[in-house]
């Protein structure tokens, strides 16, 4: 059984429609990318999925229970974490605290300790006592993602976590996704890089106008196919 599936999802910004109808699923432990143009609407799916736009409950499942009208901090609580677009991390608390937050809707005994986040992300041990602010984008990022994972998600969602960062900075936070695929955790990438998308993923979904237009292996999937349904061109 999927571990999470959309059902037909629909999302709208008052009178505006974002999203018309996407299905899609996830399996435990899977890598699954998300592409897309801009205002193609992966943020609004995320935003679903996490409980921020509200939903009819059958529009979303996980481990085939509907959970599409549960709040934000239900969801959180039964494992889905996310990693936002900007990171929004708390900027006059340190590392530390930013990161113990996270842990404050904590699920099973745990699988991420703050050690587990060091481990992960070295420099965050030495900056631990600094606050958000004082830290580059780079380090920010790995805040941001080791805040979501100590809660012990089931699933991590990543909005654009490679934006605005220099390549080096990229490659080492990418370098953080086996360790946490370790851990059985599945995860969902949205990515405006779509070679680096492919690159570690399982499966790619592509998203136009508020539509899913491909979804396929990521290895298996064309340049062709891509340019396809981002672009609505044959
Ligand atoms: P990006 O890569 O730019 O973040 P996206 O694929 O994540 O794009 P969304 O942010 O989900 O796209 O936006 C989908 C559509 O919904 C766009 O047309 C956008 O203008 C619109 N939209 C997004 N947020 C809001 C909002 N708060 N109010 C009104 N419309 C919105």
């Amino acid at each position: 059984m999927a571990l999470l599936s959309t059902h037909a999802l629909t999302a709208q910004y008052g009178q505006f429609k974002a999203l018309f109808g996407v299905d899609l699923h996830i399996d435990p432990g899977e890598c699954v990318a998300i592409i897309g143009a801009n205002g193609a609407g992966k943020t609004t799916l995320m935003r679903a999925i996490t409980g921020v736009l509200k939903n009819a409950p059958e529009m979303i499942r996980l481990g085939g229970e509907p959970i599409g009208a549960l709040p934000p901090d239900r969801i959180l609580q039964r494992g889905i974490a996310m990693v936002p677009e900007g990171r929004k991390l708390f900027p006059s608390l340190t590392v530390e605290e930013n990161l113990l937050i996270g842990g404050q809707v904590r699920r099973g005994s745990g699988r991420w300790s703050l050690d587990d986040i060091y481990r992960l992300f070295p420099i965050l041990k030495d900056r631990r006592h600094s606050p958000g602010t004082a830290l580059s984008g780079g380090q920010q990022q790995m805040v941001a993602i080791g805040r979501a994972l100590m809660s012990n998600p089931e699933l991590l969602l990543c909005d654009e976590i490679s934006l605005g960062l220099a390549p080096v900075v990229i490659r080492d936070i990418y370098a953080a996704l086996p360790a946490i695929r370790a851990t059985g955790a599945a995860v969902i990438l949205v990515e405006q890089d779509i070679t680096r998308a492919l690159s570690v993923a399982d499966r790619v979904y592509c998203m136009m106008e508020g539509r899913v237009t491909l979804t396929a292996p990521a290895g298996q999937v064309t340049r062709e196919a891509i340019h396809a349904a981002y672009f609505g061109a044959a």
